[in-house]
């Protein structure tokens, strides 16, 4: 994404968290100009609307930012032409916090659609979900959520499914808010009367309404109980309602039991980590989006090696443009091997391969494959057994049907016990411990890999 790009998304997201007039005359007329060395350089047209954004928005420009890339950045605020900043501020230059401000409030980032969404094997299921429920808002897939881990493509799909709908029907009241913000919002709310019928009207008028990350209202009683009530009446008016989560609804404790129904009795998709097709299509697609045409050998040696998230594809995708820029007839491997070294954490974050943790317990437990994932329940089958859904679990962002799922077809309930028994075998058998540790250690890929070749 450059810096445009990304400083419209930044925007989308900052116009729902502040005051339309506020937003209209402070935020609408600046421009993200760089994004380097840890700093947000954003120009803005007078002195005023700096010391305004500086005083007030700082942190808010940030924290989007932050969500947006992946990294911090520290915002600069500069005027644009600084030689006619002496000239005295025009009322007209205050933008229409004076003037009124139509400016329509449903915080959708544009870029993300369904056109720059690549589909693979891991997130199949969610695409063709939003896709239908794109097609047909409100009826067919209701609550529509997505739920894996951080990075992959929930939040894109979610906004792809606003903006498919937006395009139908340009009338359509979206509303895109992540749970966090619907939790402040609703806690300044409740401090008047006026302000909670307008916090309640604002999410119970919408026709699609989209809530990121609703793993956030776990513990939030009074939050769920308003949320309940909003998803009630939204849902019994056939407006469509899509939420995303960072794990399966009945795995966020402290989530009542009421909430984890509603939102598991439409459709549920989760999205896994990319494999190495999908990696390479993606960066394939953003280095056209960037304008450039790179050769697939060095876009498959990439994707080899950064098996993290999709936001950390392509933050080293970004990288190893700007190194090929600056080190002309440098060979592409040298480049490759700076933006590994440089991204040491996406390999950190790698999800490992699940077969691959399965094998290493057979080998450390000496059981065979068959039987861990068959009906046997001898002691030692057991043990390997709980040990595979304990380090699984640990390892990896699966939730824990499909660890049943790879160890046999064992329900989650059965998963959950198992990790729930090794986790108190491991606070007195330092054997076992070590056992595990073992494993863990080996499980992650090689730093390096050797490059490719066909
Ligand atoms: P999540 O919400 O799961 O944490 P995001 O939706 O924020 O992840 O995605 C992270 C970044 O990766 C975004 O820039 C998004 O556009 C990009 N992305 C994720 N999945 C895909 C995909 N399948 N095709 C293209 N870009 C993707
Ligand atoms: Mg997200």
């Amino acid at each position: 994404m450059d810096v445009k790009e990304l400083w419209k998304n930044a925007l989308a997201a900052l116009e729902v968290d502040v005051s339309k007039a506020n937003f209209a005359t402070f935020l609408s007329s600046t421009e993200l100009t760089s994004l380097e060395s840890g700093k947000a350089i954003i120009t803005c047209p007078n002195k005023l609307i700096v010391e305004r954004l500086k005083k007030h928005y700082g942190l808010l420009i940030e924290k989007a930012l932050t969500s947006l890339t992946g990294d911090h950045h520290q915002t600069v605020f500069q005027v644009k032409h600084p030689r006619h900043d002496s000239q005295k501020v025009k009322i007209s230059d205050l933008g229409p916090l004076f003037t009124e401000s139509k400016v329509r409030n449903s915080g959708l980032f544009p870029s993300y659609t369904f056109e720059n969404f690549v589909v693979g094997l891991s997130n199949q299921l969610a695409h063709a979900a939003a896709a239908a429920t794109a097609s047909q808002p409100g009826t067919l897939h209701n609550p529509l959520l997505f739920h894996g881990g951080v990075g992959l493509g929930k939040t894109h799909l979610m906004h792809a499914v606003g903006n498919a709908v937006k395009k139908d029907n340009p009338e359509a009241n979206i509303c895109y808010c992540p749970a966090e913000r619907f939790t402040n919002e609703m806690i300044e709310a409740i401090q008047s009367r006026r302000t909670a019928a307008l916090f309640r009207r604002k999410y119970r008028s919408a026709d699609v309404l989209l809530i990121d990350d609703i793993q956030f209202l776990a513990g939030r009683e009074a939050t769920q109980e308003e949320f309940f009530n909003t998803f009630n009446e939204l849902y019994l008016s056939r407006k469509q309602i899509i939420l995303t989560s960072d794990r399966h609804p009945q795995e966020i404790k402290d989530l009542e039991e009421r909430l984890i129904s509603r939102f598991s009795g439409g459709m549920v998709a989760d999205i896994q980590t990319p494999d190495l097709d999908l990696r390479t299509a993606i960066l394939r697609q953003k280095a056209q989006e960037h304008g450039q045409t790179i050769d697939n050998e060095i876009l498959l040696t990439l994707a080899r090696q950064i098996a993290g998230s999709i936001r950390q594809l392509e933050g080293a995708l970004t990288q190893l443009l700007l190194l090929i820029q600056t080190h002309q007839g440098a060979a592409p491997s040298e480049l490759i091997n700076l933006v590994v070294q440089n991204n040491a954490d996406a390999r950190q974050s790698t999800n490992p391969c699940p077969n691959g943790i399965v094998e290493n317990i057979c080998n450390q437990f000496g059981v065979d494959k068959k039987e861990l994932c068959g009906p046997k329940r001898t002691k030692e089958i057991k043990n390997a057994r709980q040990a595979a859904m304990y380090v699984l679990r640990q390892t990896t962002s699966l939730p824990l049907e499909k660890i049943g799922d790879i160890l046999g077809r064992r329900d989650h309930s059965t998963v959950l016990h198992g990790i729930n028994v090794v986790e108190e075998r491991l606070k007195t058998d330092s054997c076992l411990k070590q056992k595990l540790e073992k494993i863990t250690d080996t499980t992650h890929p090689p730093t390096i890999y050797p490059p490719h070749t066909p």
